[in-house]
Protein backbone atom coordinates (compact mmCIF):
# COMPACT_ATOMS: atom_id res chain seq x y z
CA UNK A 1 0.00 0.00 0.00
CA UNK A 2 2.57 2.37 1.17
CA UNK A 3 4.35 1.90 -2.25
CA UNK A 4 1.48 2.42 -3.93
CA UNK A 5 0.87 6.01 -2.68
CA UNK A 6 4.41 6.52 -2.99
CA UNK A 7 3.92 6.04 -6.87
CA UNK A 8 1.52 7.92 -7.06
CA UNK A 9 3.31 10.70 -5.14
CA UNK A 10 6.04 10.67 -7.53
CA UNK A 11 3.67 10.44 -10.82
CA UNK A 12 1.87 13.92 -9.55
CA UNK A 13 5.28 15.31 -8.41
CA UNK A 14 6.14 13.98 -12.24
CA UNK A 15 3.14 15.64 -13.85
CA UNK A 16 2.40 19.04 -11.89
CA UNK A 17 5.37 21.08 -13.35
CA UNK A 18 4.13 19.70 -17.21
CA UNK A 19 0.57 20.78 -16.20
CA UNK A 20 1.46 23.94 -15.13
CA UNK A 21 4.39 24.56 -18.07
CA UNK A 22 0.83 23.56 -20.59
CA UNK A 23 -1.19 26.14 -18.80
CA UNK A 24 1.78 28.44 -19.41
CA UNK A 25 1.97 27.64 -22.79
CA UNK A 26 -1.59 28.35 -23.34
CA UNK A 27 -1.95 31.49 -21.77
CA UNK A 28 0.98 32.87 -23.82
CA UNK A 29 -0.94 31.71 -27.14
CA UNK A 30 -4.10 33.23 -26.15
CA UNK A 31 -2.66 36.32 -25.22
CA UNK A 32 -0.82 36.45 -28.84
CA UNK A 33 -4.02 35.87 -30.17
CA UNK A 34 -5.58 38.89 -28.45
CA UNK A 35 -2.87 40.78 -29.75
CA UNK A 36 -3.21 39.51 -33.54
CA UNK A 37 -6.64 40.55 -33.54
CA UNK A 38 -6.26 43.99 -31.94
CA UNK A 39 -3.62 44.66 -34.30
CA UNK A 40 -5.47 43.74 -37.18
CA UNK A 41 -8.31 46.02 -36.00
CA UNK A 42 -6.28 49.04 -35.38
CA UNK A 43 -4.89 48.43 -39.17
CA UNK A 44 -8.86 48.26 -40.34
CA UNK A 45 -9.83 51.00 -38.10
CA UNK A 46 -6.88 53.45 -39.62
CA UNK A 47 -8.07 52.33 -43.74
CA UNK A 48 -11.23 53.37 -42.68
CA UNK A 49 -10.10 56.59 -41.22
CA UNK A 50 -7.44 58.28 -43.93
CA UNK A 51 -5.08 55.95 -42.42
CA UNK A 52 -4.97 57.84 -38.87
CA UNK A 53 -4.55 55.17 -35.94
CA UNK A 54 -6.89 56.67 -33.28
CA UNK A 55 -5.53 58.14 -29.93
CA UNK A 56 -3.91 56.91 -26.97
CA UNK A 57 -6.77 57.17 -24.22
CA UNK A 58 -4.37 58.56 -21.90
CA UNK A 59 -4.46 61.21 -19.14
CA UNK A 60 -1.46 63.21 -17.48
CA UNK A 61 -1.08 64.69 -14.04
CA UNK A 62 -0.57 68.27 -14.67
CA UNK A 63 -1.08 71.50 -12.62
CA UNK A 64 -5.11 71.36 -12.84
CA UNK A 65 -5.73 68.29 -11.32
CA UNK A 66 -8.06 67.04 -13.68
CA UNK A 67 -6.29 67.37 -17.07
CA UNK A 68 -7.72 64.66 -18.55
CA UNK A 69 -9.98 64.54 -21.76
CA UNK A 70 -12.09 61.92 -22.80
CA UNK A 71 -11.74 61.82 -26.68
CA UNK A 72 -14.18 59.37 -29.00
CA UNK A 73 -10.75 58.80 -30.93
CA UNK A 74 -9.52 57.17 -28.11
CA UNK A 75 -8.66 53.61 -29.16
CA UNK A 76 -10.62 52.05 -26.20
CA UNK A 77 -12.91 53.44 -23.94
CA UNK A 78 -11.43 51.99 -20.75
CA UNK A 79 -13.18 54.37 -18.21
CA UNK A 80 -15.68 53.33 -16.10
CA UNK A 81 -18.26 56.15 -17.35
CA UNK A 82 -17.94 54.78 -20.88
CA UNK A 83 -19.01 51.51 -22.87
CA UNK A 84 -16.19 49.77 -24.14
CA UNK A 85 -18.12 48.24 -27.16
CA UNK A 86 -18.11 51.71 -28.39
CA UNK A 87 -14.35 52.00 -28.64
CA UNK A 88 -12.81 52.78 -32.25
CA UNK A 89 -11.17 49.61 -32.78
CA UNK A 90 -14.41 47.45 -30.99
CA UNK A 91 -16.38 47.26 -34.26
CA UNK A 92 -13.65 45.62 -36.07
CA UNK A 93 -13.69 42.86 -33.54
CA UNK A 94 -16.94 39.92 -33.96
CA UNK A 95 -17.11 40.48 -30.06
CA UNK A 96 -18.49 42.60 -27.97
CA UNK A 97 -19.28 42.38 -24.10
CA UNK A 98 -17.94 39.95 -21.55
CA UNK A 99 -15.79 38.57 -24.69
CA UNK A 100 -14.13 41.92 -25.85
CA UNK A 101 -13.16 42.19 -22.44
CA UNK A 102 -11.45 39.18 -22.23
CA UNK A 103 -9.98 39.84 -25.42
CA UNK A 104 -8.35 42.69 -24.20
CA UNK A 105 -6.96 40.89 -20.58
CA UNK A 106 -4.11 38.90 -20.71
CA UNK A 107 -4.86 35.13 -19.11
CA UNK A 108 -2.41 35.56 -16.36
CA UNK A 109 -3.11 39.26 -15.41
CA UNK A 110 -4.78 39.95 -12.26
CA UNK A 111 -6.12 43.35 -13.24
CA UNK A 112 -8.38 43.53 -10.47
CA UNK A 113 -5.07 43.44 -8.24
CA UNK A 114 -4.03 46.74 -9.41
CA UNK A 115 -4.75 50.12 -7.51
CA UNK A 116 -7.82 52.86 -8.52
CA UNK A 117 -6.46 55.70 -10.28
CA UNK A 118 -5.84 58.53 -7.86
CA UNK A 119 -9.26 60.57 -7.37
CA UNK A 120 -7.43 63.53 -7.54
CA UNK A 121 -6.53 62.92 -11.17
CA UNK A 122 -9.17 60.41 -12.08
CA UNK A 123 -12.65 61.05 -10.38
CA UNK A 124 -14.46 57.73 -9.93
CA UNK A 125 -12.70 56.34 -12.78
CA UNK A 126 -11.40 52.83 -10.79
CA UNK A 127 -8.39 51.70 -12.56
CA UNK A 128 -7.13 50.68 -15.91
CA UNK A 129 -8.59 47.03 -16.30
CA UNK A 130 -7.00 45.37 -19.16
CA UNK A 131 -3.85 44.51 -20.24
CA UNK A 132 -2.73 45.78 -23.07
CA UNK A 133 -1.61 49.56 -23.88
CA UNK A 134 -0.53 51.65 -26.87
CA UNK A 135 2.70 53.06 -27.85
CA UNK A 136 2.50 56.36 -26.93
CA UNK A 137 4.59 57.18 -30.70
CA UNK A 138 1.56 56.03 -32.84
CA UNK A 139 -0.62 59.11 -30.94
CA UNK A 140 0.03 61.76 -28.78
CA UNK A 141 -1.75 64.52 -26.78
CA UNK A 142 -4.58 63.78 -24.22
CA UNK A 143 -6.77 67.18 -25.65
CA UNK A 144 -8.34 67.83 -28.48
CA UNK A 145 -6.11 70.87 -29.58
CA UNK A 146 -3.30 68.32 -29.00
CA UNK A 147 -4.15 66.11 -30.15
CA UNK A 148 -1.51 64.09 -32.68
CA UNK A 149 -2.44 60.69 -33.78
CA UNK A 150 0.02 59.37 -36.77
CA UNK A 151 -0.77 57.48 -39.63
CA UNK A 152 -0.46 53.45 -40.92
CA UNK A 153 1.31 54.44 -43.65
CA UNK A 154 3.90 56.98 -42.38
CA UNK A 155 5.43 54.09 -40.16
CA UNK A 156 8.35 52.21 -42.37
CA UNK A 157 10.13 48.58 -40.87
CA UNK A 158 6.41 48.15 -39.36
CA UNK A 159 7.38 44.65 -38.77
CA UNK A 160 9.60 46.01 -35.94
CA UNK A 161 7.67 48.60 -34.65
CA UNK A 162 5.78 47.98 -31.71
CA UNK A 163 2.22 48.58 -31.55
CA UNK A 164 0.74 47.14 -28.37
CA UNK A 165 2.70 45.50 -25.15
CA UNK A 166 1.92 43.99 -21.79
CA UNK A 167 2.93 47.17 -19.14
CA UNK A 168 3.69 46.56 -15.85
CA UNK A 169 0.80 48.21 -13.88
CA UNK A 170 -0.43 50.40 -16.37
CA UNK A 171 -2.65 53.38 -15.22
CA UNK A 172 -4.18 53.82 -18.15
CA UNK A 173 -3.81 52.86 -22.22
CA UNK A 174 -1.07 54.44 -23.21
CA UNK A 175 2.45 52.68 -23.19
CA UNK A 176 5.34 55.64 -22.76
CA UNK A 177 8.49 53.61 -23.93
CA UNK A 178 11.17 53.83 -22.01
CA UNK A 179 10.16 54.72 -18.70
CA UNK A 180 7.11 52.31 -18.78
CA UNK A 181 8.56 49.00 -17.92
CA UNK A 182 6.64 45.69 -19.30
CA UNK A 183 5.90 42.61 -17.63
CA UNK A 184 7.81 39.32 -17.75
CA UNK A 185 4.55 37.66 -16.97
CA UNK A 186 5.13 35.24 -19.86
CA UNK A 187 7.87 33.31 -18.12
CA UNK A 188 11.57 33.08 -18.27
CA UNK A 189 13.05 29.74 -19.19
CA UNK A 190 13.58 31.12 -22.86
CA UNK A 191 17.11 31.13 -24.47
CA UNK A 192 17.82 34.37 -26.38
CA UNK A 193 17.17 33.51 -29.84
CA UNK A 194 18.58 36.88 -31.51
CA UNK A 195 22.62 36.72 -30.16
CA UNK A 196 23.14 40.50 -31.42
CA UNK A 197 22.24 41.93 -27.93
CA UNK A 198 23.85 43.14 -24.19
CA UNK A 199 23.48 39.31 -23.30
CA UNK A 200 26.48 37.61 -22.20
CA UNK A 201 26.91 34.58 -24.64
CA UNK A 202 23.95 31.45 -23.11
CA UNK A 203 22.22 33.82 -20.95
CA UNK A 204 18.97 32.80 -20.47
CA UNK A 205 16.96 36.39 -20.92
CA UNK A 206 13.21 35.90 -21.53
CA UNK A 207 11.25 36.53 -24.66
CA UNK A 208 8.61 36.79 -22.02
CA UNK A 209 6.83 39.99 -23.20
CA UNK A 210 4.06 39.61 -26.04
CA UNK A 211 3.47 42.34 -27.91
CA UNK A 212 1.47 43.40 -31.54
CA UNK A 213 3.04 45.53 -34.42
CA UNK A 214 2.49 48.22 -36.66
CA UNK A 215 2.22 45.21 -39.64
CA UNK A 216 -0.54 43.94 -37.36
CA UNK A 217 1.67 40.60 -35.84
CA UNK A 218 2.09 39.59 -32.92
CA UNK A 219 5.43 37.58 -31.09
CA UNK A 220 7.41 37.56 -27.78
CA UNK A 221 9.99 39.45 -26.88
CA UNK A 222 12.13 40.93 -24.17
CA UNK A 223 12.67 44.04 -22.38
CA UNK A 224 15.87 44.77 -24.23
CA UNK A 225 13.98 44.68 -27.60
CA UNK A 226 11.37 46.92 -26.37
CA UNK A 227 13.89 49.37 -24.57
CA UNK A 228 15.56 50.43 -28.20
CA UNK A 229 14.09 53.02 -29.71
CA UNK A 230 14.26 51.46 -33.25
CA UNK A 231 11.58 49.64 -32.16
CA UNK A 232 8.81 51.82 -30.54
CA UNK A 233 10.08 55.32 -32.62
CA UNK A 234 8.41 56.05 -35.49
CA UNK A 235 11.25 57.37 -37.57
CA UNK A 236 15.02 55.78 -36.83
CA UNK A 237 16.30 52.62 -38.71
ZN1 LIG B 1 0.08 38.21 -21.93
Amino acid sequence: MLVVVGIIAVLIALLLPALSRARENAARVTCLSNLRQLGMAMLLYSNENQQYFPSSGAWVRADSPTVYTEMDEDWIWWQLDRDINQSPFARYLNVSGDKLQRLLQCPTDNVMDRQDLPSDIALGQGKYRYSYTINQAVSSGNTQSTLQCTKAVQWTRTAEKILFSEEIDPNDSRWAPPGDRLTTRHGSGFKQINPVTSYPVGSVCGLNINAAFVDGHAEPITQDYADDPRHYLIGGQ
